[in-house]
Order: structure tokens, then sequence, then C-alpha cells
């Protein structure tokens, strides 16, 4: 089966949020980063890339390209919030999600058949879900592997939307300077100038015995192996994680125990997906509740069979929620499922062979139709009722 990762990754994320923010900022050089002697910028807008400021330049030498810049130390827990909003829609698009920082993350999109039939819609559609839901924007790559899809999420930013198919391969990668080569910075791009070799291209053609010539065996196989295109790293999954999570932020505190409940159905459901899909169960499941004054309460239990079922996992989040007799207004709810068994411990018991088959059927429909599917049938039936 051919393998399809994609690559998002936020524009100038920690200033596009000082601006979505901030009405004042917008069109305007915005720098965020340590306002210290000895701070370094985080993150520059757009506009302040024309003044030739970026991330990781001292903020003394920043200052000085662009006087007239909005300076602004940021606020860390904030961003932290709006990533994990973003983060929560990645697990919609896909079951296999691996966070590179912040506001950046691999997504394996193998296997969901239909979608794939039409790549730039799928990317199409996670960028106008990011939009609509936080009003920032991602820079998108679709490629066979890890490599060539944070190349191409990289290729038209801002607001790219970047597809590099197995056939085009040596079209858009050979032409490429060096400098694009993954892991290739500094002294190696050096050596590889001095040697000749300006593009991509250049070094697929010449071969590792002719680096060898050069270079260790070892960086020559992996030159070799990036510079046509290949990258058989996986995307890490959650089965490397210690748990799978995943929240909510309402846009108005919630109010009603009907509306709470609907949410932690939702979360469940979305928590039972991923750890189905990397075959694991949780033994604990934790519910996370902060109100609209910020105050939060998280409550877990730890169960005696481990679950990777959304019922399971509805029942007991349910169960932890109404022991906390909330009355005020809800601001976020989250579902985390921890403390893993490996998938099959499950089955053990008899009475779970008719879930496992419904929850297979579920799940296939899920990917072939893409996660919204179920949801959208289940409202459709409570509507219907
Ligand atoms: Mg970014």
């Amino acid at each position: 089966m051919e393998r399809y990762i994609m690559h998002v990754d936020m524009d100038a994320f920690f200033a596009s949020v000082e601006q979505r923010d901030h009405e004042e900022y917008r069109g305007k050089p915005v720098i965020v980063g340590g306002q210290s002697v000895r701070g370094v910028v985080a993150t520059a807008s757009y506009e302040a890339r024309a003044f030739g400021v970026h991330s990781a330049m001292p903020m003394a030498i920043a200052r000085r390209r662009c006087p007239e810049g909005i300076f602004v130390s940021g606020n860390h827990a904030h961003y932290q919030e709006v990533s994990q909003q973003i983060f929560g829609i990645f697990h919609d698009f896909s079951p296999a999600v691996e966070a590179l920082s912040i506001d950046e993350a691999f997504l394996d999109i193998s296997g969901m058949e239909k979608l794939m039939k039409n790549c730039r819609a799928y990317g199409q559609k996670l960028k106008k879900k990011i939009y609509l839901q936080t009003g920032l924007i991602a820079s998108v790559g679709i490629a066979p592997n890890k490599f060539l899809a944070k190349l191409a999420s990289d290729l038209e930013k801002p607001d790219g939307l970047v597809i590099i198919a197995s056939g085009e391969i040596k079209r858009v990668l050979w032409p490429l300077p060096i400098s694009r080569l993954w892991g290739v910075g500094g002294k190696t791009e050096e050596r590889l100038h001095r040697l000749g070799y300006e593009n991509i291209g250049q070094v697929a053609q010449a071969g590792e015995a002719e680096l060898c010539k050069n270079f260790g065996q070892k960086l020559s196989r992996q030159l070799v192996k990036l510079a046509n295109g290949r990258d058989d790293r996986l995307v890490e999954t959650e089965r490397e994680a210690q748990s799978v999570g995943n929240e909510v932020t309402f846009e108005q505190d919630i109010v009603t125990q009907e509306e709470a409940e609907a949410a932690l159905l939702a979360l469940a459901e979305k928590v039972g997906w991923r750890l189905r899909r990397v075959n694991c169960c949780a033994r604990t499941i934790q519910l996370k509740v902060r109100l609209g004054d910020f105050t939060t309460y998280t409550r877990s239990r730890t169960l005696s069979a481990a679950t990777c079922y959304d019922e399971d996992i509805y029942g007991v989040a349910r169960e932890l929620f109404h022991a906390l007799h909330v009355h005020s207004g809800i601001r976020l709810l989250g579902i985390t499922g921890s403390s893993f068994d490996i998938y099959g411990q499950a089955s053990l018991f008899e009475d779970n062979h008719k879930k496992e088959e419904l929850y297979s059927a579920i799940d296939g429909l899920k990917k072939r139709f893409g996660y919204d599917i179920i949801n959208h049938l289940n409202a459709k039936k409570k509507k219907d009722k």
C-alpha cells in the first residue's frame, strides 16, 4: 500500500495568534520573543520578515532592523491552548499524528482510500477547518514520506498547499538547492558546494560510491537516499505515547447537562477511535473540566479491564462528570485514556466479541468515508427520532 504523509505547519504561529487577538497588530510587523537584553525572536510575522527579521535572531538586531515593529513577549500558555485546539483538528483527519513542535505535525493519512482520490481536497479541508475554528492559517504538504511532506509544506509558504505525487519526485526535488536535504546544514552544505554540488539532482546522480570519496559511508548513503526522495521513517503514533486525549474549548461556555453529555460522547468517540487505530486499550480514563473562570478539575478512574470502546470511555467520563456537580458554565471538556494495554487483551472476555465486530464495522466506515460520517449519521438518527 502506498503511504501518504501530510505535514502541517502553522504560518508564523505566535505572531499570527497575536495578530488574530489584537486587531491593531494586523498588517503590521509583529515580533514575538524575549524582551530582555539577551532575548531572541521566537516568531516574526511576515510583515516583519520583510525587514529581514527572523526567528532565533537576537532581539537587539531585530529592533535595529525593524524600529517601528510591535514587540511582544508573548503568552506561552495561551499559545499552548490554541495548539491543543489545532491538534484536536489534526486528530479528526488522521488517527496517527506525530507532533514535531507546538504548531507542526506529521499526519499519516495512508489507507484512507476514498479520501486519497483527492489529496488536494483533503488538504484544503484541513486548512479550512483550522481557519474556521481558530482564524489561523496553516501550510500543508502531502507526499509519500515524511521528508518530502515537510519539504512540500514549506515550498509555498505562507498559506501553501503542495502535493508531491510519487511520479513527480524528481521533477520537484532535483532542481532544489542541497540545503533542502533533511539534515544538511552548515558544514556538509559547504563541503558539497566546494565539490561542485549545487542542487539535489546532482547529489542523486553522483551516487553513493562517488560521495564516499569525500564523506563517510553512512552520510553518503543517507544523502543519496534523500536526494532520490526516499525516506522510510514512520509517523510515530500514540503507541509510543503514554496517553491519548482530546479536548474541546467551547466558543461560549456551556451550561446544560445535555450539552456536556453530548460533548463528552463526541470526545469519547474520538479517544476510542484513536485507541483502536493504534491497537491500544486504556486502563485509566481521565476527565478534565475547565470552568468559565478557568478553575480546572481533573478526575480519573482506573478500570479493572482496559478498554478502547466509545461507550465504556463515555460511561466512565459521564460518571466522573456527574460526581463533580458542576453548576456554572463550562469552558472546556477533555477526556484522556492512559495506562495502555496492547489491544487484544480485551477480547479475552467473551462478551467483547460482538462489540469488536461492531466497532470494526464503524471504524471501517470512518476510514473509508472520513471520521465525520458516523457522527453525521448519529446526528441524523437523533433528529429523526
Ligand atoms: Mg510554523
